[in-house]
């Protein structure tokens, strides 16, 4: 065996793979991993197979097809009223992870600290450190993970790179607030530091919030990335395509990283896409789509023991059982598999720093019927 050095000494397997793993070892319905147990819109299946059989099945180009990339454009600038030119400042990304690494590598040399929000989703500290940069978190907590701004001022240092943000968070649920924004704004102005701002779950928000997406923010846009994923906004985790925004000469050095990641992603899928997104209608419905999940599933889990945190986005419900039992978050999320047949993460993996929270995570972008089958499971707790 040659041994070689390991980049991440520290990093195992993503807690989604462990999980979905296990809930499968185990025939658990599988809350953990998000991803929708559904069908995707057929329309939108149909104009991606016309695509494939017209014979549109080589390269696209390097920054992704030009006819998705106007349709991006526009819905930015519909939704948030900002003006990202098609041309250089939008790409399209084999899904968010890609983006986010990417622009990740294309800023952060050897030193550079980047400040992340603890429970984070867990691609972000690995991507970091493989860069050579430092993570400098900040943790919060339960019930309501807010932010206090005062501590983040805490964490800037002269070798602060970036920021990054993530609303709808996952996986507490939680949304930035204008004045959330507002003090950001605030605490980079006359700065360098970059954001990158992963707005996966920009369609997905609840109880009339808007989205506070750093586009709508003239002030935050020389220094920011802004990362999508159609997986979110199509139903179509697998099909792992997203895109991202920047200004053109913070663009410029993504795609320098980006043509040789990937140089391109999948032709016939960015052509149905493009097709389908042509109709806003076909976003516009997805908070109230996903709204009545939240409920549906908010009201089947108050039979149970364990207690609600706030959820104003995202396609996760956080829970507490600290009152139920002390069992580390782990040990409980195998325990509800291999006992009660129902699968969660533990939202511990998203901190780097042990804790003892207590905290689960359930995926609420299921059929009704998965839903109420595993919380039917979970009452027996
Ligand atoms: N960021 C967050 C917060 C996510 O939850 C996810 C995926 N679930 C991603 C990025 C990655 O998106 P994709 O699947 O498009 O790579
Ligand atoms: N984003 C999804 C989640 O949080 C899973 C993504 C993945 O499996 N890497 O569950």
């Amino acid at each position: 065996m040659i041994a070689i050095q390991s980049k991440l000494p520290h990093t195992g397997t993503t807690i989604f793979t462990v999980m979905s793993k296990l809930a499968e070892e185990h025939q658990a319905i599988n809350l953990s991993q998000g991803f929708p147990d559904y069908e995707c819109d057929e329309k939108l299946i149909g104009f991606v197979s016309e695509a494939m059989r017209k014979g549109f099945n080589q390269y696209a180009p390097m920054s992704g097809l030009a006819e998705l990339r106007s349709v991006i454009a526009e819905k930015v600038n519909l939704l948030y009223g900002a003006n990202y030119h098609p041309e250089s400042e939008v790409t399209v990304t084999a899904g968010g992870t890609q983006a986010i690494f990417t622009a990740l590598s294309a800023c952060i040399h050897p030193g550079d600290e980047v400040i992340i929000f603890e429970p984070a989703y867990d691609s972000y500290a690995p991507a970091v450190k493989l860069l050579g940069g430092l993570v400098k978190s900040y943790e919060l907590a339960p019930p309501n993970y807010d932010i206090d701004w005062e501590m983040v001022k805490k964490l800037f240092t002269v070798k602060t790179k970036m920021i990054i943000l993530n609303s709808p968070q996952n996986p507490t649920g939680c949304i930035l607030s204008e004045k959330d924004i507002k003090a950001l704004i605030k605490l980079t102005k006359n700065t360098d530091v970059l954001i990158l701002s992963d707005e996966v779950y920009e369609h997905i928000i609840f109880d009339g919030h808007k989205h506070q997406s750093v586009a709508l923010y003239p002030e935050l846009y020389e220094r920011s990335f802004i990362v999508a994923s159609f997986g979110k906004l199509l139903h179509t985790t697998g099909w792992k395509l997203g895109y991202c925004l920047a200004p053109e000469n913070l663009m410029k050095e993504f795609r320098k990283v980006h043509q040789y990641n990937v140089f391109s992603v999948n032709t016939p899928m960015q052509i149905g896409i493009a097709r389908y997104l042509k109709d806003p209608e076909t976003y516009q419905h997805l908070s109230s789509f996903f709204q009545q999940k939240r409920d549906l599933f908010r009201t089947l889990m108050a039979e149970t023991k364990f207690k609600l945190l706030p959820c104003h986005g995202s396609y996760f419900q956080c829970v507490s059982y600290e009152h139920i039992n002390q069992e580390k978050d782990t040990d409980m999320a195998v325990k509800l598999i291999k006992e009660y047949g129902v699968a969660s993460i533990p939202v511990s993996a998203f901190y780097m720093r042990n804790n003892d929270h207590h905290v689960l995570r359930f995926c609420f972008a299921k059929k009704q019927e998965t839903l109420e089958k595993a919380v039917e499971r979970l009452t027996k707790l």
